[in-house]
């Protein structure tokens, strides 16, 4: 008895793991342009139209191209129907929830290299052509380097 519960007690420890050790390796694995592309996801301060008519940018109106009231990250990455392979980026993420999305390493990954191959964001084209470019030079650097 006194063995299952210092099991339990081990494993309640596991889960309180706090959220910075995890945010932290959310990062792992994506590439430079896949990084600021989730950062700009998570804060939400990306070059959509809905984001640049709020903030002033002459756009027009913050109408999707398809027609939809507001050009969202949630409704190009959920919903918008110009938009392609959308299945295959949600089969990787593991999860059709837009909040798991960003908030899992797996998710986070699949997400910003979908978003970068659709081109909706005129300042990746130039990631998106890099990466075309040096598919074998796309490792990223060691997690730790002396400089
Ligand atoms: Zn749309």
């Amino acid at each position: 008895m006194q063995r299952l519960t210092q099991a339990r007690g081990a494993r309640a420890v596991a889960w309180s793991t706090p959220w910075g050790t995890i945010t932290q390796g959310l990062r792992e694995g994506l590439t430079k342009a896949e990084n600021t592309m989730a950062t700009l996801l998570r804060t939400g301060v990306i070059g959509l139209k809905d984001w640049l008519y709020w903030v002033g940018v002459p756009v027009g109106s913050p109408r999707c191209e398809c027609g939809w009231p507001r050009q969202s990250p949630k409704h190009v990455i959920l919903s918008c129907p110009l938009r392609t392979n959308r299945e295959a980026m949600l089969l990787a993420a593991g999860t059709e929830n837009y909040n798991t999305l960003l908030s899992t390493q797996k998710g986070l990954k699949a997400v910003t290299q979908w978003l970068i191959s659709q081109n909706v964001l005129n300042q990746f084209r130039v990631a998106r052509e890099i990466a075309v470019e040096g598919k074998g030079a796309s490792i990223g650097p060691p997690l730790m380097t002396l400089q």
